[in-house]
């Protein structure tokens, strides 16, 4: 009797370790970035963001039901929370004294327009011709739920180039070539800015690569955070 218990065993443990192989073999690229991602990780550097702007505002941490915030305008109508508008108005001001045009495209968007945009991007992928099924997923793919976008909490910018929209029709990644983003590289963190979707993380921030998109955290995170080179999910890896 006990020897085939033994063997059983023996058995499940080895189909266990195999099945662990076969998923590894399955998902390499995913499985070695992370791996690099965690090694990459400056333990000093790491800690968690519990100040009062470094939260995380996603599909998984949505923002209360009741969420409010007072606004202040940034540019051409496109506001912000009141706190940190000012912060990115200086940022404005100074890339232009610099010769950089700054063009806000997006800032604070209410959890109504979040929805409607939806609503509105649905009804489109309907109208090509997917079933509403497939639109509403797909469109939940592009389109954050209402209370999950750091637009709503009024603490992200959408930011390009005085002439985009006369060379594109969408917003793409090509803005990575402007001198735009060159400065907003170099520059955004000393006014709370980070870029919040950076290239390498998407399996990570769940969000592709959005080189136009920047979030206030704080001059102190961003500095931290931009210094590390990883998203703002990781500041809660720890701790938590
Ligand atoms: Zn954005």
């Amino acid at each position: 009797m006990k020897p085939l218990v033994i063997l059983i065993v023996t058995l499940l443990l080895y189909a266990m370790y195999i099945g662990i192989q076969l998923f590894i073999m399955h998902h390499p690229a995913d499985s070695q970035r992370l791996k690099t991602a965690q090694n990459d990780i400056p333990a000093a550097t790491v800690q968690r963001a519990d100040n009062l702007w470094a939260y995380l505002i996603n599909a998984d941490n949505p923002l209360s039901r009741d969420f409010t915030v007072g606004l202040e305008e940034v540019q051409a109508g496109f506001r912000m929370d009141e706190r940190c508008a000012g912060y990115a108005r200086k940022m404005i001001e100074d890339a232009a004294a610099e010769g950089i045009e700054l063009t806000v495209v997006s800032a604070y968007r209410s959890v109504q327009k979040q929805q409607e945009n939806l609503e509105s991007y649905t009804q489109r992928l309907i109208r090509d011709g997917y079933s509403s099924k497939d639109a509403k997923v797909m469109a939940e793919k592009e389109i954050m739920l209402p209370y999950t976008s750091e637009h709503n909490a009024g603490l992200a910018l959408d930011i390009l180039t005085p002439d985009w929209w006369l060379t594109h029709d969408d917003v793409t990644a090509d803005f990575e070539n402007t001198e735009q983003f060159r400065w907003l590289s170099e520059n955004a963190h000393k006014y709370g800015f980070i870029l919040r979707y950076p290239k390498e993380y998407e399996h990570v921030t769940g969000i592709i690569y959005e080189p136009w998109h920047y979030r206030f955290v704080g001059i102190y995170y961003a500095g931290k955070i931009r210094e590390s080179g990883l998203p703002l999910e990781y500041f809660y890896k720890t701790n938590f």
